[in-house]
């Protein structure tokens, strides 16, 4: 999509400090972190949220956490937490799938 952000960042038409790429999906730190350790890994292909993953786009969110998970090992993340935020109420800002993984510091429960 040529008007979402995160498309762009896949592109390399906004600079993004990344982390991993594969064919599907696209890893890097999140420009405004919230814990010391903090980035996102979205599909390489436009999906707007969770509510918008169905039967036919469905793989690539195995993938990602996946990816993830050898992510996580790589940068040595013992404990971390997997968010993904669904609508404005929730405080998705991108309307572009992304699942945030922050690590590095406390977190309580349940999230504000
Ligand atoms: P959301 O609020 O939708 O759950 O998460 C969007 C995230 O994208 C936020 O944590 C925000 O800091 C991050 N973000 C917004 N614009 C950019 C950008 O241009 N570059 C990077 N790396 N992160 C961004
Ligand atoms: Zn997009």
């Amino acid at each position: 999509m040529s008007d979402c952000l995160f498309c762009s960042i896949v592109a390399g038409q906004v600079p993004s400090n990344k982390l991993y790429e594969d064919a599907l999906c696209y890893a890097f730190y999140d420009i405004a972190p919230q814990a010391p350790t903090h980035f996102l890994v979205i599909p390489k292909a436009h999906i707007s949220s969770v509510s918008a993953v169905n039967s036919e786009n469905e793989a690539v969110v195995g993938h990602i956490f996946s990816v993830i998970a050898q992510l996580a090992g790589q940068l040595g993340l013992e404990s971390y937490r997997v968010v993904s935020n669904i609508g404005e109420q929730a405080g998705q800002s991108v309307l572009h799938l992304h699942f945030h993984v922050l690590s590095g510091r406390d977190m309580t429960w349940p999230p504000g």
